[in-house]
């Protein structure tokens, strides 16, 4: 394979492909180069592109832009998936980092399964400050 077939888009052939993609169809994994429109039209067909675009944020009911508002790292045990706005996404990750560093933990090791308490706890205050934070925002 010569640098030019390696920088060609698997999908129309356009040199200058700089984007890679996996994909998992039935169980079987199939790696793509994809120049950027195709990229695009890639995520703009994806089902969770089209979640978002119908998503509305879970504090103030504005267009959502994410899905995850808290890291998914260490064993995976918080399967948080929600949809928020941009602004909420900032607020809530601010709040979400200043909680961590008050109680002296990292993201790095986060979220220890034997903390399962304290990360309810963190979710649950988190969300009480962010419904404030919006009446305010929005006042
Ligand atoms: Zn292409
Ligand atoms: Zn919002």
């Amino acid at each position: 394979m010569d640098s030019r077939e390696q920088s060609a888009c698997s999908n129309c052939g356009e040199d200058g492909a700089a984007f890679f993609l996996v994909t998992i169809v039935m169980g079987e994994k199939k790696s793509q180069r994809l120049c950027k429109k195709c990229y695009e039209q890639f995520q703009a067909g994806s089902p969770i592109h089209q979640a978002l675009r119908q998503a509305k944020c879970r504090f103030c009911g504005g267009q959502a832009v994410a899905t995850s508002m808290f890291p998914a790292g260490g064993t995976g045990a918080l399967p948080h998936f929600d949809f928020v706005c941009r602004s909420c996404l900032e607020e809530s990750q601010r709040l979400f980092l200043a909680k961590l560093d008050e109680w002296g933990m990292t993201l790095d090791g986060f979220p220890d399964p034997g903390e399962a308490n304290q990360i309810q706890q963190l979710i649950e205050d988190i969300d009480a400050q962010m419904r404030r934070w919006v009446i305010q925002r929005d006042n």
